[in-house]
């Protein structure tokens, strides 16, 4: 049976897919559509080593779709349907319906559908995705892949906010958490460096991207997340201001006469180390930190402190804490952010390795010191791979 898995990644104007073999990871092409819907489209189509990027305005999904698979025809490498066995799709939240990736058919489209409240910004995209490759690729099962699906273990008491029932039962507020399919990748290849097996390590992952959350993890399952019904709590990420008194919303309405839309866009896309420093790119952050910008140095500081308050509060849940992992842009990158996040944690038994933490690598590794009794891993993540690797052993299963 044939492995080859195309992962799509529909976002609210982009799409970006894979070509890979879903049981090595080996990629074959992989490419984006960027600025769906406007008049300055791209494509990217990468293959073979070569990039071949086009500029035309792209009016939808459907057009965006058609156009990558045009760029299968031309730059290769051939995309006949029978030859997958499956199209993989990420999908943001799958609220407490999905622990595990399902095959799309009519019915799943429209639970997908009633979870919109839960996600606006990104679940239209997803289904619109899902619905395009239903029709481009008839016959090729079409497998959901959740976001939230990996952190549906959470127990109750994690998951529950205190708020009143009606909330809680009715309108399904509760933490959901996000990023799951990078945590399941990246805790099993923990598990491996650590030459444990998965159901016996606890770990906590920071997965440090654009979008940043930690998770603490038992036996391969999670038991919390710092992201929540949104992709907005926890950490402080490029745009996103993270953790914040629930009570800001009310105050910045009162004062300034602020409207919901509007303070929620502040938060999403204006706070964060944007908010912060005037940059949400971690790596320039970085580089206006060592030339001595204050305010790039407070906001390095509100970042490294936010990361280090959940390792902690992370290893408290956990009880015992065989590794604390890094992963995403920035977790795999940036060796400042690394040491800062855990300095002074020895009490805890967490101990950098500096020489180690510095060097580049874009390996799986340790960069604790030899005796650290909690390992600190640099774990690179792949989401598509995962993607593809559970939607796979859907359709075997199934
Ligand atoms: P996404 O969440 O969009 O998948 P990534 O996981 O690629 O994003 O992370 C992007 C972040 O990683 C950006 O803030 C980027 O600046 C940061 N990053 C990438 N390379 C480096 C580097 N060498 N040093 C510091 N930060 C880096």
């Amino acid at each position: 049976m044939t492995e080859r898995v195309l992962v799509l990644n529909a976002g609210s104007s982009s799409l970006k897919y894979r070509l890979l073999d879903g049981s090595t990871g080996a990629a074959e092409a992989s490419g984006s559509v960027e600025r769906i819907g406007e008049s300055n489209g791209k494509l990217t189509h990468a293959v073979g080593g070569e990039d071949h990027t086009e500029e035309r305005p792209i009016a939808d999904f459907e057009d965006a779709l058609r156009s990558a698979l045009d760029a299968f025809d031309t730059h290769g490498p051939a995309l006949d349907p029978g030859s997958l066995a499956a199209v993989g799709h990420r999908v943001v939240h799958g609220g407490d319906l999905f622990a595990e990736p399902v095959v799309v058919d009519d019915r799943l489209l429209e639970t997908v559908e009633d979870l919109v409240p839960l996600a606006p910004l990104h679940n239209p995209a997803n289904l619109e995705g899902l619905r395009v490759a239903m029709q481009l690729f008839p016959g090729v099962p079409q497998v959901a892949v959740f976001d939230t699906a990996f952190h549906q273990t959470m127990p109750e008491h994690a998951y529950t906010y205190a708020i009143p029932r009606a909330w809680r039962e009715e309108h399904r507020i509760r933490r959901y958490g996000f990023h799951g399919t990078s945590y399941a990748f990246v805790s099993r290849r923990a598990a491996e460096l650590l030459g444990r097996p998965l159901e016996d390590t606890n770990l906590v992952v920071l997965h440090l991207g654009n979008g940043a959350s930690a998770a603490a993890v038992r036996g391969g399952r999670s038991i919390d997340t710092s992201m929540g019904l949104t992709p907005l709590e926890g950490l402080v990420m490029g745009t996103r201001s993270g953790d914040l008194d629930p009570a800001v919303h009310g105050h910045l309405h009162r004062e300034l006469g602020w409207s919901l839309e509007e303070i929620d866009r502040a938060l999403y896309r204006e706070s964060g180390l944007l908010g912060l420093s005037g940059v949400n790119d971690f790596r320039e952050l970085s580089e206006r930190r060592a030339a001595g910008d204050a305010a790039a140095s407070l906001a390095f500081d509100v970042y490294a402190y936010r990361v280090r308050k959940y390792v902690g509060a992370y290893y408290a849940a956990l009880g015992e804490l065989h590794a604390v992992v890094f992963t995403g842009g920035v977790g795999q990158h940036s060796p400042e952010l690394r040491a800062a996040a855990l300095d002074g944690l020895f009490r805890l038994g967490i101990v950098l390795d500096s020489s180690r933490n510095e060097a580049r690598s874009s390996e799986a590794r340790f960069v604790s010191a030899e005796g650290s009794a909690v390992a600190a891993l640099v774990v690179p993540t792949d989401e598509e791979w995962e993607i593809a690797r559970q939607a796979l052993e859907v359709v075997r299963g199934s």
